[in-house]
């Protein structure tokens, strides 16, 4: 961390990827979630590492979608708290949301040390850990369908970030209302999620919540309209035109 100089062009980027790394040495993160923030870095570096406006229009539907939630969840994995545990709790309790473990590589104490990893940034209640995750979702394979029975099993909305295409396809089938913050706006996570938000977790989430408490003061109706004024779809394709542009006007700069 002191060894990145204070004038380095990447800094942020390296910032973040310190964290990524520190929570590998917590055992907070996966040997896979190395790869999976690399990937990402690409991509946040063709948004301009910005939370553009198409993103900020999915942040807000998503503020509309969670304030009317009967049953909102937070789903977190490993590189979500170790980038931004505190943003995390904090959104969770603006809403409020609950908070669920939810892994990919499943692990007893690595559930256990992103519990921690929550509760010391001010989580009280924390689901998914251990015997919790008792329910299955359908369709999926072994460990990587179980989840928790007052948790993402009974939500209507959950939200969640940096998730692999499969679960989030099986959550959808089980006509849950998917938020997905994903930097690739090709991957199969975010072509079916219901709202996907190409930013990077780290802005995202605190965006989400100044959001959360904007559209808290709207009529209901209001917020069904701008929910139903959304289309994914052509959101993403936003995303895609504004990376596609952004390099082409680049490559005149060279
Ligand atoms: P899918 O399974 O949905 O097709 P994938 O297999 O390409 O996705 P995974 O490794 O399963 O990718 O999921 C990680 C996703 O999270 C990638 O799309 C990556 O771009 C994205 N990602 C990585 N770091 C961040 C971050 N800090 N914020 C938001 N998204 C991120
Ligand atoms: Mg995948």
């Amino acid at each position: 961390r002191g060894i990145i100089p204070e004038n380095h062009p990447r800094r942020e980027s390296l910032l973040i990827r310190e964290k990524v790394v520190e929570g590998m040495m917590e055992n907070v993160v996966v040997p896979q979630g190395l790869i999976a923030q690399g990937r990402g870095e690409c991509f946040d570096y063709l948004l301009g590492e910005r939370t553009q406006d198409f993103a900020l229009r999915a942040i807000e539907v998503s503020a509309a979608m969670l304030v009317t939630a009967k049953s909102p969840v937070i789903s977190v994995n490993g590189n979500m708290a170790a980038l931004a545990a505190h943003e995390i709790v904090d959104l969770a309790k603006s809403i409020p949301a609950k908070l669920e473990v939810n892994l990919f590589y499943r692990d007893e104490e690595r559930e256990r040390a992103i519990e921690r990893k929550l509760r010391e940034a001010g989580a009280e209640e924390v689901l998914g850990v251990g015997k919790n995750a008792s329910e299955t979702i359908p369709e999926l394979f072994s460990e990587r369908r179980r989840v928790s029975k007052e948790g993402i099993y009974s939500a209507d909305v959950v939200l969640l970030g940096l998730e692999d295409g499969d679960r989030t396809e099986a959550l959808v089938r089980l006509q849950k209302k998917v938020i997905a913050i994903d930097l690739n706006p090709l991957s199969r996570t975010s072509l079916t999620a219901t709202v996907t938000i190409v930013d990077n977790v780290v802005r995202a989430i605190p965006e989400l919540k100044k959001k959360v408490q904007d559209v808290r003061n709207k009529d209901r109706e209001e917020l069904e309209r701008l929910i139903k004024g959304f289309h994914n779809r052509d959101n993403l394709r936003s995303a895609l035109r504004y990376m596609s542009e952004r390099l082409a006007q680049l490559s005149l700069t060279l």
